[in-house]
This record gives structure tokens, sequence and C-alpha cells, in this order.
């Protein structure tokens, strides 16, 4: 119970309210009128997480739609950021994954919810990265990294994740408090599909705690964490992919080596983050015998939830190990 009274005032502290939400209720009848808030958030995966915890009470607006191409590269459009300014709550995923959403004009009344803070990556991020736009030591001005170096794709931690739910749930709430029963239940009925994602990683633990990996871009990191398995990519190859940048041939050489000496059981493969380097080392891994599985950034065509894309994702990940 502690536990639980502790991580709820942690949600409720990160979702940061930059004015008092329901000062328009205070003319009367506000107990028959009844909130529809817009969330908008960048890419279809966080969309599918807010529309788990909104569902019928209020409207969802993903960025990113595509299932193809590359999210750190999106720019939004004129449409895209006038829906942010109207946004009751803004879903950014945080880091610099979605650095635009986080510059973005919104309105003074929205709720912002950075998922990276959730978890502590890019924690100042915003103080420090004002001024001209991310440019790191390292010179790639255009897909910054995380400051801290740390992984920002939260959106493969299921931590991060339910943390995130958790805080729309109140942040929603906030917004809309005639239905703050429904935003609960619904966030906790999000939570068991998630605790049975985790039973999923859990499984593979259980039979493959240790077990090396590679994968072509940082992307599955959380994920590779929480099953057990230990990421042997060398780093200089994945940094280069998320960077947009070809990697190094003495990288490329270290990762098919993992591969050809199977010290690394399966390829993990961004397919939307992808380059000839990238398209040969998947070759080499096949060639090799060892299986590529492939994930992604949003959501392919025909997946509308996030326990059906991770779900699948988690099982071809099982499947590789040979569970
Ligand atoms: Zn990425």
């Amino acid at each position: 119970m502690r536990h639980r009274r502790r991580l709820s005032a942690a949600v409720a502290a990160a979702v940061i309210t930059t004015t008092a939400v329901l000062s328009g209720c205070s003319d009367g009848s506000d107990s028959t009128e009844v909130m529809r808030p817009l969330v908008v958030t960048s890419t279809n995966v966080w969309g599918a997480v807010a529309q788990e915890i909104v569902g019928a009470n209020g409207t969802v607006k993903a960025l990113y739609i595509s299932a193809d191409g590359d999210p750190h590269d999106f720019t939004p459009s004129a449409v895209d950021s006038a829906a942010v300014a109207d946004a009751d709550i803004v879903l950014i995923n945080g880091g610099h994954y979605d650095e635009y959403l986080a510059k973005a004009k919104k309105s003074p009344s929205a709720s912002v919810i950075d998922a990276a803070s959730l978890i502590g990556v890019g924690d100042g991020a915003h103080d420090e990265g004002h001024g001209d736009g991310g440019h790191d030591d390292d010179g790639h001005a255009d897909h910054p990294r995380s400051s801290d170096g740390a992984n920002e794709h939260v959106f493969y931690s299921l931590t991060a994740v339910r943390k995130t739910a958790d805080a729309l749930a109140v942040a929603l709430a906030r917004h809309s408090p005639a239905h703050a029963a429904d935003y609960r239940r619904n966030a906790a009925a999000f939570g068991k599909q998630l605790d049975d994602l985790q039973g999923k990683l859990a499984g593979i633990s259980a039979r493959h705690r240790g077990a090396k990996v590679a994968q072509t871009e940082p992307l599955a990191g959380y994920l590779i964490t929480a099953a057990g398995l230990v990421d042997a990519s060398p780093p200089g190859f994945t940094a280069a992919v998320e960077n947009g940048q070809s990697p190094s041939a003495a990288d490329r050489a270290k990762l098919e080596d993992l591969l050809t000496s199977h010290t690394a059981k399966a390829l993990l493969y961004n397919a939307q983050a992808v380059n000839p380097v990238t398209t040969a080392v998947a070759d080499t891994a096949r060639r090799a015998g060892v299986p590529v599985v492939t994930l992604t950034e949003s959501l392919p065509v025909g997946v509308t939830t996030y326990a059906q894309w991770q779900g699948a994702q988690i099982d071809a990940l099982a499947r590789a190990l040979g569970s």
C-alpha cells in the first residue's frame, strides 16, 4: 500500500499543469458539462497508449502515423502544430526523441506529460536544451540524442509505459473530473495488459537469462534488459544508425563477428532505421543462421493496440531464441 501511494505521488508530480485547468468551471453548471479532453502525442505507439486510457471519453491525435520512415526525422506540419496548440494534454516521449513536441506552442491550460522523465531519462534536457536546438558535442544537430546518453526509446520500457498511462489517467481526470473513475479503470485494465507482456519477458528471462543478442539501433534496449538478455552490439554501430549515419567498417566487422560466431543468438532489426549497412548485416545474420527479429518504432499497418504490437514483437523474440 505504501508503495502504491508513493508511486501515485510521483506520477502526479510528473504531470506539469501550467495553470489551473478547471478555471472555466467556476461559473455555474459544472456538474452537467462533460469535457472531452484532446490528447496529442508524437507517434501512434504513444497514441495507442493514450487511447487505452482515454477510452470513449476524449480524443487522441498522434502526429506520426506512418508505419514506415524514421520518427526521429519527423517535422510537424502547420495542421499538426495547430492540433498541439489545441491539446488539453500533450504526451511527449521526451529525451529528444520528439523534440518538436517539447518545443511546440501549447495552450496555457495544457498538461504536459514527458514519458522519458518518468523513468529519469532526459531530465533537465528542457533546461539545457534551449537555445539553438540540440547541437551536441558530436555534431549531429539533425538527430540529437538524449543529452545524458540515455536510451530515449522509452516506449520499449514497460515501466515507462505503465507510469505514463497512470500519469495520463491523473491528467485526464483533472481535465474531465466527471470521467475520473473511467480513466482510472482504463488505466488498471491497461496495466493488466502490461502485466501479460511482463510475463512474456519473464518467460524469456527464465529460459535465456544472460544470452547475448545484437541490434542495429538502440531501439529495444529496455526490452532486452527486461528479458534478462545482454545487448552485445558495438555501441558505435547502434549510435551511428540512430544518428542517421553509416556505421564504421570496424563497428560493422565487430557486429558481423558476433553473428558469424553465433555469440549473438538473435539480431534485432529496426525496420525504420535502415541503411545499406544494416541491410547487409541482416543478410550476414541470415546466412549464419542467426534469427532476425524485425522491430518497429511506430505501429505496423493493421495493428492498433500497444499490447498487440509489443506482444507480437516479444513473441517473435522468444521464438528466435528458441523458446
Ligand atoms: Zn530510433
